[in-house]
C-alpha cells in the first residue's frame, strides 16, 4: 500500500524579553543555577503575577508577521500538573482563548511553493530545568534550577498541513528565521530557545481521514528533527504493513540511537484541568497598538529575497540566503551602497564571508573595495581572498595590504606591452605556429607573460595586448 505523511508543528519560542513573563526576575540563559527566582516564579503562597508588557508586544508582532489575526481579547489559565521543575503546580498558559488565530507560513516543496496553515499562537511560561547525578561535582541525585521558570514562551501551532520531514525541516527554518528578524527570538535550539515538537502519522494515499498520530519530542536540531521524523514516518508504515496498528503516544527521539521510543500512552497522558486563572486579567489588547506594532514590521526574508533577485539579478539561491539573516542581508545592501557595479560578485563575497561578517570581522567598505579592485582588474579573484584573510588577521585596510603584500595587479598597458613584446621575441617558433592558424597557443603566451611579471600581470589585459601584438 502507498502511503502518505501527514505532519503538524508545535514550536515553543523564548521571547527575548529582559525580564520573565510575570516577574522582574532575568529571563537571561545560563545564570548560576536559581540566581534568577523570585517568590513569583516560584510560586510562594500569596504572590501575584503582573503580565509583562513587552511580552505582549513580542507576541503580537509575531502573530501579525505570520498573518495570524490578533484576538481583542485573550484569556490566561491554569494547566496543573505536579513536577520537580514547575513548584507552583501549574503553569500558566493560554487555552480556550489565545492571543491568535488562523495564520500561516509559506514553504517550499519540491520546488514549489506551499502554504502551511497556523492554528493559533499562545504565550505561556516555560518550566524550571532537573540536573541529574553527577552534573554538579559531588552531587547525588537531582537538583533543581528554577532560573527558567516563567521565562516567556510562545507557543506556535501549525495545521497537518506537511507531508515529509523536508517540508517540515523548511517550515521550521523559515519560521525561525522570521522569528529572529522580529528580534523577538534569538532562535538558539541548542539552547532551547527555539523547540519544536513533531506530530506524525501516515494514511494510505488518496484517504482524507487522518492516521492516528504520535508526537515526539526531544529534537534539539534541524537534522535531528529531520531524523525524528522520517524514521518515525517508516515505523508506522511497517506497523500497519504488518497488521499493526499505531497508537496515539508521545515518543522520544534518541539522537545516538537513531530512534524514536515510547515515552507515555495516552492512558498515561494528564488531565490538566484548565481553569481561567484568577490572578490575571483577561488581556484586551487595542487595535491602535496592533496597528502600531505592524508598522515595525520589517521586511521579511521571503518579500526581501524576491526583491534581492529583481533588483541586483542574483540567483534565487543566493537572494534567499543573503535574506534569511537579518544582519547579513542588511550588510550586503550597505556594501552595494558603497559600490554598486558588481552585486553579484558582492553577494558572492558577502557568502563566502558570512560567518567572519556576521562575526563582525569584516567591514562592508571591506568587502566593497575588493569588489571595486577585483572589477578594475587591480587585483585577482584569488588576491582578493588573501587581502580578506589578511585584514580579518591583522585588523588592517585592505588597499593598504595590497600595497605592502605587493597583490596589485600590473594593470599598466606600455609595461605589459613590454613583458609581451619580450615573450614573443624568445618564442619564434610557437609564434609561427600561432599565425600559422593555431590560436589555441594564446594561452601559452599568457602563462609565459605571467612568468614574467612574477603572477602580477592582469591576465585579462594581458590577453588582449598579446592578441594586438600577434596579429
Ligand atoms: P495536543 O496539544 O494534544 O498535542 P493539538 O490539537 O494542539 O493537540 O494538536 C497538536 C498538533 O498536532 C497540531 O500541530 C496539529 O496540526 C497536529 N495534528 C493533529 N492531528 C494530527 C494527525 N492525525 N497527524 C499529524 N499531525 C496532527
Ligand atoms: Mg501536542
Ligand atoms: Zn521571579
Amino acid at each position: 500500500m502507498d502511503f502518505e505523511a501527514v505532519i503538524g508543528l508545535e514550536v515553543h519560542a523564548q521571547l527575548s524579553t529582559e525580564s520573565k513573563i510575570f516577574c522582574a526576575c532575568s529571563a537571561k540563559f545560563g545564570a548560576t543555577p536559581n540566581a534568577n527566582a523570585c517568590p513569583v516564579c516560584t510560586g510562594m503562597p500569596g504572590v501575584l503575577p503582573v503580565l509583562n508588557r513587552r511580552v505582549v508586544e513580542f507576541a503580537i508582532r509575531a502573530a501579525v508577521a505570520t498573518g495570524c489575526t490578533v484576538q481583542r481579547k485573550s484569556v490566561f489559565a491554569r494547566k496543573n500538573y505536579f513536577y520537580p521543575d514547575l513548584p507552583k503546580a501549574y503553569q500558566i498558559s493560554q487555552y480556550e482563548l489565545p492571543i491568535a488565530l488562523g495564520g500561516h507560513l509559506d514553504i517550499e516543496a519540491g520546488g514549489a511553493a506551499k502554504r502551511v496553515g497556523i492554528t493559533r499562537i499562545h504565550m505561556e511560561e516555560d518550566a524550571g530545568k532537573l540536573i541529574h547525578d553527577g552534573a554538579f561535582a559531588g552531587s547525588q541525585g537531582s537538583l533543581a534550577d528554577l532560573n527558567r521558570c516563567s521565562v516567556p514562551l510562545i507557543e506556535i501551532v501549525s495545521e497537518p498541513d506537511m507531508r515529509s520531514a523536508e517540508e517540515a525541516s523548511d517550515y521550521l527554518r523559515r519560521l525561525r528565521d522570521i522569528l529572529v528578524y522580529l528580534e523577538v527570538c534569538d532562535g538558539n535550539m541548542e539552547e532551547g530557545s527555539f523547540r519544536c515538537d513533531a506530530n506524525v502519522s501516515v494514511r494510505p494515499r488518496g484517504q482524507e481521514k487522518l492516521g492516528t498520530r504520535a508526537e515526539l519530542k526531544n529534537m534539539n536540531s534541524f537534522r535531528n528533527v529531520e531524523k525524528a521524523i522520517e524514521y518515525e514516518i517508516r515505523r508506522q508504515v511497517e506497523l500497519i504493513g504488518d497488521g499493526g496498528a499505531v497508537v496515539q503516544e508521545t515518543r522520544l527521539w534518541d539522537a545516538d540511537r537513531g530512534e524514536t521510543r515510547s515515552m507515555r500512552g495516552k492512558e498515561e497522558a494528564h488531565d490538566y484541568r484548565y481553569f481561567p486563572d484568577p490572578d490575571l486579567l483577561p488581556l484586551v489588547v487595542a487595535d491602535a497598538w496592533v496597528d502600531e506594532l505592524r508598522q515595525t514590521i520589517p521586511e521579511l526574508p521571503v518579500p526581501k529575497a524576491a526583491r534581492f533577485s529583481e533588483q541586483y539579478g542574483l540567483t534565487a539561491y543566493d537572494s534567499a540566503l543573503l535574506a534569511s539573516v537579518r544582519a547579513l542581508a542588511g550588510f550586503f545592501e550597505g556594501c552595494v551602497a558603497a559600490y554598486a557595479k558588481n552585486p553579484k560578485t558582492t553577494a558572492n563575497e558577502c557568502i563566502q564571508w558570512k560567518d567572519a561578517i556576521l562575526a563582525g570581522a569584516v567591514s562592508a567598505e571591506t568587502i566593497a573595495q575588493i569588489v571595486e579592485d577585483r572589477e578594475t582588474g587591480l587585483i585577482s579573484a584569488t588576491a582578493g581572498k588573501t587581502l580578506i584573510e589578511q585584514s580579518i588577521a591583522t585588523g588592517r585596510p585592505v588597499r593598504i595590504l595590497r600595497e605592502e603584500l605587493g597583490l596589485t595587479q600590473m594593470s599598466d598597458a606600455g609595461a605589459l606591452e613590454a613583458a609581451a613584446a619580450g615573450v614573443i621575441e624568445a618564442n619564434p617558433k610557437e609564434v609561427g605556429i600561432y599565425k600559422g592558424g593555431k590560436e589555441g597557443l594564446l594561452s601559452f603566451f599568457v602563462g609565459q607573460v605571467m612568468k614574467e611579471t612574477r603572477g602580477k600581470a592582469n591576465p585579462k589585459l594581458v590577453a588582449e595586448v598579446l592578441k594586438k601584438l600577434l596579429g
